[in-house]
């Protein structure tokens, strides 16, 4: 793969999962870095795997959730179900093209990895 291509990926992948962050609120300096930090392991995982380029956002996205949830807490809360118990969205696919954030528990599709700001009225 062309090295422009694995970086525009991954370009595209930090824009997205930062439009998300910024949607929730949640774009401080310290959760600025988390991106940075798994969108560096990421570009090391797709030139071991080229194949891969096209699945780096659905995974920046659920690295940067895992990373979040020891040091924040769950993220992005789910905007379809409200009530007492907040839950998180989960990434649909974990591993392949065009990642949407999913509620697991309504089973619907809330938006597009990158979109979340659309759903959230931002
Ligand atoms: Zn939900």
């Amino acid at each position: 793969m062309e090295p422009n291509t694995l970086e525009r990926s991954l370009h595209t992948a930090r824009a997205l999962v930062m439009a998300d962050l910024v949607a929730g609120d949640v774009a401080q300096a310290d959760i600025v870095s988390l991106v940075e930090d798994a969108v560096t392991h990421r570009r090391w995982w797709v030139e071991q795997w080229p194949e891969g380029a096209e699945f780096v956002t659905g995974l920046i996205a659920q690295d940067v959730q895992d990373a979040l949830l020891e040091r924040y807490g769950r993220w992005p809360l789910c905007p379809a179900c409200g009530g007492d118990e907040p839950h998180a969205l989960d990434v649909e696919p974990e591993l392949g093209p065009d990642p949407r954030w999913v509620c697991a528990k309504a089973a619907v599709a809330v938006a597009p990895v990158g979109a979340l700001g659309q759903v959230l009225g931002r």
